[in-house]
């Protein structure tokens, strides 16, 4: 499961354990992105600091890891590199699913080397709150990109890292949105307290 996890929260955790009891996967791993493509624009919090966040939120879970390949990998971050890296590390017979929410999944064939990144591997579409994507729209990125497409009916959890942000900033309560070793890391290192994050996002 890739994302920027700026930060973790329980939306994505469920979705991926859900994704996980679903399909019989044997391990859900979070990616968290070096320098995520679509957000260049806008102040994102260091990548050690978000890696840290997720190693927080998943110790409790066996079956979670989390890697930092494309941390390590210099310059902009693309899905593809990271699935194709993924498939050089693991033996052949190990099948890569690649999680995905609902918003993310409708805009893939626009990412970088959409083709190879349905070569490499199947993607699980989980539901999210405020946003559609039907069978329709499966079935046309699936034929105009040669994708292998799941849909995943995962509990609605309308969770969003920006949410969490914009509460931490408005000095409100993110208690429960996400695992209570992540809100003291959040607090210890005074992460989002001044808004900067989305203040940059809009000018
Ligand atoms: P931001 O608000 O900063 O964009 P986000 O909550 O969308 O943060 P991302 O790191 O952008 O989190 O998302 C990583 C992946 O997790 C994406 O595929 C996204 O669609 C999915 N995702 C995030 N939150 C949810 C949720 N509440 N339910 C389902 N999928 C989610
Ligand atoms: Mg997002």
């Amino acid at each position: 499961m890739g994302g920027t996890f700026d930060p973790v929260h329980i939306g994505h955790l469920a979705c991926a354990e859900q994704a996980r009891e679903a399909f019989g996967l044997d391990a859900v791993v979070f990616i968290p992105a070096g320098m995520p493509a679509f957000k260049l624009k806008r102040h994102v919090t260091s990548a050690e600091q978000r890696l840290r966040m997720c190693q927080l939120a998943v110790e409790s879970n066996p079956a979670f890891d989390v890697s930092r390949i494309e941390i390590d990998r210099p310059g902009v971050t693309y899905t593809a590199d990271t699935l194709r890296q993924l498939r050089a590390h693991y033996p052949k017979n190990v099948s890569l699913y690649f999680i995905t929410g609902a918003d993310a999944v409708c805009s893939i064939l626009k990412w970088r080397e959409s083709a190879a990144i349905a070569d490499l591997a199947d993607l699980i579409a989980v539901t999210r709150p405020g946003y559609v994507f039907t069978e329709e729209q499966r079935a046309t990125i699936e034929q105009a990109g040669n994708f292998r497409i799941h849909l995943l009916e995962t509990t609605g959890l309308a969770v969003s890292s920006s949410d969490l942000r914009a509460r931490v900033a408005a000095g409100k309560s993110i208690r429960y949105l996400t695992m209570q070793r992540v809100l003291d890391y959040i607090h210890e290192h005074r992460l989002y307290v001044s808004g900067a994050h989305d203040k940059e996002a809009v000018q």
